[in-house]
């Protein structure tokens, strides 16, 4: 078995689909998608679009430096959201992965106080998340390469169209 989870653009497209039609059946409605930065963009934008919700809102959270390796704790970046920014709002967060689960921690605890609900929705958990997302679309314990992230950035000698 190979030590890496790869999923493929196609793969997205379907955990994308799958997910929210869990999200629908489970009857939440959310007011607003909040996708946590950088890694929970495609699929929190592809949420919207698949829940038909148009309200979007994004939250910078930095804590991996590389592979397995990150911070001492996961931090907002600016432009820092104020927790009354979503207030009285049902929000469904996204993000590609809970591995620790702390940077999805982070956020819910965030906005806990201000949000008339907030759950949770990722691509992929793993068993050592400190939090139970409301919506996975697959586990795993192996590292995981997205399709976005997998390729170096593009250089302008680099790549012929
Ligand atoms: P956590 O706070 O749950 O440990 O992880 C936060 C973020 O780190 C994830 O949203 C993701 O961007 C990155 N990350 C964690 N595990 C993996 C992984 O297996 N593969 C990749 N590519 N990124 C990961």
């Amino acid at each position: 078995m190979s030590e890496r989870e790869t999923l493929t653009y196609d793969g997205f497209g379907k955990a994308v689909r799958e997910v929210a039609t869990v999200v629908h059946r489970s009857g939440f409605q959310p007011d607003v998608v909040l996708s946590i930065a950088r890694g929970g963009l495609p699929f929190g934008g592809c949420l919207g679009y698949a829940l038909d919700v148009k309200n979007a809102f994004v939250v910078n959270v930095e804590f991996y430096t590389g592979i397995d390796t990150r911070l001492e704790m996961p931090v907002m970046l600016p432009p820092t959201p104020q927790a009354v920014d979503l207030a009285g709002m049902k929000v469904l967060i996204a993000d590609d992965v809970a591995d620790t689960g702390r940077t999805l921690q982070l956020v819910r605890d965030f906005f806990a106080e201000q949000v008339a609900e907030a759950r949770t929705a990722v691509i992929y958990e793993k068993p050592q998340s400190v939090i139970s997302c409301d919506y996975v679309w697959k586990r795993t314990d192996r590292w995981i390469n997205f399709p976005w992230s997998t390729l170096p950035p593009v250089t302008q000698e680099g790549e012929k169209p």
